[in-house]
């Protein structure tokens, strides 16, 4: 028999934190809390395996899963002493999601479950508060006629606002236990317009169609957004959760609240969090009210008059603080925790790994190693590799003017600038048409998801620090201010004013998210400072990492970045990026467009003083105070297209030099023009056709070094690359043409190689071995043609690939490695087998990407080349793969 339902609380639990894929984080962690003995709500989860065998059965659940839900039912029932139904004594319940990844807001949540219109007298005799038990009651309603039955829960808020109004009431705080029971009876009136039916009154008929929610809401759009945005596959499902209600709206003794063992946003050991007396749960996270900080510290440095908890509470507040050591020593990282206070009883609902900034990373993994409390490689391990981007970005210069417009709560750190926009799918839109957006809103909601990508920062005129702009910027490390409340949104003008002010849509805005404040135009930024934390951190990544790491740059800005950056040297220098600027284009259209050897010749001569300074400049930047980097550089491999004049006036700037007509130019660009420029005349196809034009490269990069090595005394490593070989013997001839060269410029120490991106030359590898000192795979194009799969084009259908579940990532991102990765084993091995000095590393977009860093680890390559801003990412994921491969060989 499987066991569909594990039960936790009383002091025990059948499951623990190890046994997250199975009870998702909520319901694993809920486990070993009640182990721990905390004062957990007793519940049930029902497993990860219900979803999964839910979905793979045509929506149909297992046939032995009712009886293990009543058994879990029965538990809670025994351990509260309250029967589910019962009008006397009733038990209440909520129903959660819980994944194996968080998933904020995501999914669906229905609190206050087992109440109707019997189970409510119980409730308010029980609790001796008639007002509470409507209210919990028509909160119930509302949730569950959302949540389950697809009634708007406006619907419900129309009917309270309108009632306020009536009666004069400003606040919800002013309905007696009567308005509410009122209340109730028109929230049930209109389920009932709505739905054709009355509002569900058996609480079982309740708990079937919450869970049925619950399990619904694993496939609903923004989740399945969320998922792909968050590389979580679609094959784990959610949890669900069923636990005893606790309440937090039981009066002034009661309260709810969301805590951070450490501060998120600095990674600073201080409690952080925010609580807000006689409310439930979801109050806090919607942001309606404005909550109530935890300690006094916090509360004097933000100037609230409202006490914090600490003040409020103190008992309570010892009690809690006390639980934050214990689950953070126990778990031995920073823990983000609900609880609710019930008239002065705490109650824990949630653990789990706090999510935090890239700072707060940082600092939270090198402050506990620094305790103790955690290894140097543990500390390696904690932090996102790829969340370095964070940190590598521009933030306001400090003596910058600025004109502030609005100020709100610091939600996410970093700085923007972009256009206002109002919506999130115009920011989605404006976004695809290249432009950068701010997203202002009143608040967010998880509806708003698509457009929080898309924008380059958020801005909220509601919500605290834990509201969901809050949460989800600082998950995508965007900028974020929220809870700007002097921020008015006029949807219908498209504008926003501020006291009188009045920002309209497209107008630009600067927002820094580390101060909570949103400026007028363009704020100028400055570039971050890699000291403290981070510089500590990448000396422990280099100690641990056995890869090396290059960069991929051409231009002396790009080359000094990365190697600021930490870069080893360069692993892919693009000849043919180096034209790409107005001034050089001109020479280099003549070139290519020139019909013979003699006209080819006269433009590389032109050509020849400008690459050497070009390769002189790079030269210079990398062999340095004694040291000398290797440099890649490879030899011209441009799809010609890209080159070719298409407006008019270029046509006849182009025809005017080359001394042509217009008409014959562009009859000779026709002849260039291929239907498939990416499988075309391109890389060494070229030197083959040409040989003179990689003859002058290599003859620039021998002057260039020469050059470089009197003036410094120091002898620039150069790697000169041969693009797109396929074959032995274009190597072959092309390495005898350089070698010429160098023979004729005296050149001094040099070697040449090839890039393996064609699947031939991995299967051939060791006849290419022959010729080749080094190879670098180019799994851009090695991708583009294990997969026949044209790499401009293929975004247009990849997301159907990846939605229909054929291919889990993007392969231009994240290497495949079962086909594009067999190929690459294949060529190490055969390369290796013939050459065994063979210099091994990849210079495809993947030289960036963390999974496919551990994939070049474990594949034997000597070091992986990226862009500039990769560096220090992949440096860190470099350390990862090495010591996850010490783990695993364990
Ligand atoms: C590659 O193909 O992976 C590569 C690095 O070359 P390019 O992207 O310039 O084609
Ligand atoms: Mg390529």
């Amino acid at each position: 028999m499987t066991q569909w339902v594990y039960a936790f609380g009383g002091g025990s639990a059948e499951g623990d934190t190890s046994m997250k894929n199975l009870l998702g984080g909520k319901g694993a962690n809920l486990a070993e809390m009640a182990s721990l003995g905390l004062p957990v709500p007793p519940g049930f989860t029902m497993t990860t395996e219900v979803c999964t065998t839910y979905y793979k059965n045509g929506e149909q659940y297992p046939d032995d899963l009712d009886p293990q839900v009543e058994a879990g039912l029965a538990h809670i029932e025994k351990l509260t002493d309250k029967v589910f139904g019962d009008a006397e004594n009733p038990l209440l319940v909520s129903v959660r999601s819980g994944a194996r990844a968080s998933m904020p807001g995501m999914m669906d949540t229905v609190l206050n479950l087992g109440l109707n219109d019997e189970t409510v007298e119980g409730l308010a005799k029980l609790s001796g508060d008639r007002r509470f038990a409507f209210d919990s009651y028509r909160r119930f309603i509302t949730m569950y006629a959302d949540v389950v039955l697809g009634v708007h829960h406006h619907t419900f808020e129309d009917i309270l606002e309108t009632f306020k109004d009536n009666r004069g009431y400003m606040l919800d705080t002013e309905l007696n236990a009567e308005d509410w029971e009122t209340l109730v009876g028109r929230f049930k009136d209109a389920a009932k317009r709505e739905l054709g039916y009355d509002f569900p009154q058996d609480p079982r008929v309740q708990l079937q169609g919450a869970i049925d929610a619950v399990f619904g809401s694993w496939m609903n759009d923004r989740a399945v957004v969320y998922r792909r945005l968050n590389d979580i596959p679609a094959a784990w499902g959610t949890a669900v959760n069923v636990q005893a209600m606790v309440f937090g709206n039981m009066g002034e003794t009661s309260a709810t609240g969301v805590a951070f063992t450490r501060d998120p946003s600095t990674g600073e050991n201080t409690y952080y969090g925010e609580f807000l007396i006689n409310a439930q749960g979801e109050d806090v996270v919607a942001g309606i009210r404005t909550p109530q900080t935890l300690t006094k510290v916090a509360r004097e440095n933000m100037g609230d008059e409202a006490p914090s908890m600490e003040e409020a509470m103190p008992d309570v507040y010892a009690q809690l603080a006390e639980t934050f050591v214990s689950l953070e020593a126990h778990y031995r990282d920073m823990q983000d925790i609900e609880f609710t206070v019930e008239r002065g009883k705490l109650w824990m609902l949630q653990t789990r790994t706090g999510k935090r900034t890239a700072r707060a990373a940082l600092k939270i993994a090198v402050d506990m190693a620094a305790a103790g409390q955690i290894s140097q490689d543990e500390a390696l391990m904690r932090v996102d590799a790829l969340s370095l981007d964070q940190l590598l970005h521009p933030t306001l210069s400090p003596d910058a003017p600025r004109d502030i417009i609005a100020s709100g709560l610091p939600a996410s750190p970093g700085a923007a600038i972009g256009e206002v926009v109002f919506t999130s799918d115009e920011a989605e839109a404006l976004k695809k048409a290249g432009h950068k957006v701010i997203l202002v809103r009143t608040e967010t909601s998880p509806e708003d998801i698509h457009g929080m990508h898309a924008a380059e920062a958020i801005v909220t005129a509601r919500g605290g620090m834990t509201s969901h702009a809050a949460v989800v910027a600082r998950g995508m490390g965007k900028p974020c201010v929220s809870g700007a409340g002097t921020i008015r949104i006029d949807l219908a003008a498209q504008e926003f004013s501020v006291m009188g002010r009045v920002v309209k849509k497209g107008e630009t805005v600067t927002v820094d998210g580390a101060t909570g404040h949103v400026f007028a135009g363009e704020v100028e930024m400055i570039q971050p400072e890699l000291s403290g934390d981070f510089a500590k951190i990448m000396a422990w990544a280099d100690e641990a990492r056995t890869l090396g790491i290059r960069t991929n740059a051409e231009t002396p800005l790009d080359v000094q970045t990365a190697k600021d950056f930490g870069a080893e040297g360069i692993g892919l220098c693009r000849t043919e990026h180096m034209f790409f600027e107005e001034s050089r284009l001109g020479n280099f259209r003549e070139m290519i467009l020139a019909t013979d050897k003699d006209g080819r010749e006269a433009a590389l001569a032109k050509i020849l003083p400008v690459q050497t300074d070009d390769f002189a400049a790079i030269f210079r930047i990398m062999a340095k105070d004694g040291q000398s980097l290797p440099c890649t550089i490879r030899l011209l491999d441009p799809p010609l297209h890209e080159f070719l004049p298409h407006e008019e006036a270029d046509i006849q700037t182009v025809a005017d030099t080359l001394g042509v007509s217009a008409r014959e130019l562009m009859s000779r660009a026709r002849e260039l023009a291929e239907t498939n420029p990416m499988l075309g005349h391109r890389g060494c196809r070229l030197g083959i056709s040409y040989p003179e034009i990689y003859e002058m490269q290599a003859r620039a990069i021998f002057e260039a070094q020469k050059q470089v090595a009197s003036e410094s005394g120091v002898t620039p490593i150069a790697e000169i690359m041969i693009p797109l070989v396929s074959s032995a013997k274009e190597l072959e001839i092309l390495k005898a043409a350089i070698d010429r060269i160098a023979q004729d410029v005296g050149a001094l120490d040099y070697s040449v190689g090839t890039m393996i991106e064609l699947p031939r030359a991995a299967l051939r590898a060791g006849d290419i071995a022959e010729h080749a000192a080094f190879f670098s795979f180019g799994t851009n194009d090695l991708t583009q043609t294990t997969f026949g799969l044209s790499r401009d084009d293929a975004g247009r259908f990849l997301p159907d690939y990846v939605r229909a579940g054929i291919i889990e990532k993007d392969p231009f991102v994240t290497l495949d490695q079962d086909g594009v990765g067999d190929l690459i084993s294949i060529a190490v091995e055969r390369g290796t087998a013939v050459n065994k000095d063979l210099k091994l590393g990849i210079c495809g977009e993947h030289g960036g990407d963390p999974a496919s860093i551990r994939f070049c680890h474990n594949a034997g390559l000597k070091y992986v080349s990226c862009s500039p801003y990769r560096v220090p990412i992949a440096r860190l994921a470099a350390a990862q793969a090495a010591i996850a491969s010490k783990i695993a060989a364990h």
